[in-house]
């Protein structure tokens, strides 16, 4: 297992559409361990292969850091099945540093995807697990939460990026758990 490096926006990883996984191999499988463990380090609740420049559809999570590992979700090509009802949360992204805002999604959801040993599984998810599952998700469709609040709000970050990239500088590690 390794750590990978976190890419943060503006990368144009991060915008594009992730390629569906059609074989699990070796190669896979270390992706994953490597991915796991860098949601631990950084710390975060999810991490998206995209997010460590890898265009794959593959997303860990872990919104349970008290008892890391029991609820780790590794999912292959993972879809939302279902969806219905609304929550709003404070999110972060570990590819968005120093930057949170108020996202509306569904509040419930059903998720479909593959396990590492080939087995397709189903999610039924509410709360920070429906807000991981979906930001999750839409970063391997190559959007960000930036995507989803006011054009004001995301162009405020925008230019505190932009500032800070002037003075040579990168916005510094949030200490809260970002998605
Ligand atoms: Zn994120």
């Amino acid at each position: 297992m390794a750590l990978r490096q976190i890419f943060s926006f503006p990368d144009a990883v991060l915008t594009k559409k992730a390629l569906p996984v059609a074989n699990l191999t070796g190669s896979e499988a270390s992706l994953i361990e490597d991915m796991v463990e860098t949601m631990y380090a950084a710390p975060g609740v999810g991490l998206a292969a995209p997010q460590v420049g890898v265009s794959q559809r593959i997303i860990v999570v872990d919104v349970d850091h008290e008892e890391r590992g029991k609820h780790l979700l590794r999912l292959v090509n993972p879809t939302i099945r279902e969806q219905d009802g609304s929550i709003v949360w404070e999110e972060g992204c570990l590819s968005v540093p120093e930057f949170t805002a108020e996202v509306t999604r569904a509040g419930r959801i059903v998720v479909s995807g593959w396990t590492l040993d080939e087995e397709e599984i189903s999610i039924e998810a509410e709360g920070l697990l429906a807000v991981a599952l979906q930001h999750e998700i839409d970063h391997l469709d190559g959007k960000l939460f930036l995507d989803r609040i006011s054009r004001l709000k995301r162009d405020l970050y925008k230019r505190r990026v932009r500032k800070l990239e002037r003075q040579g500088k990168t916005p510094p590690a949030r200490s809260r758990l970002p998605i």
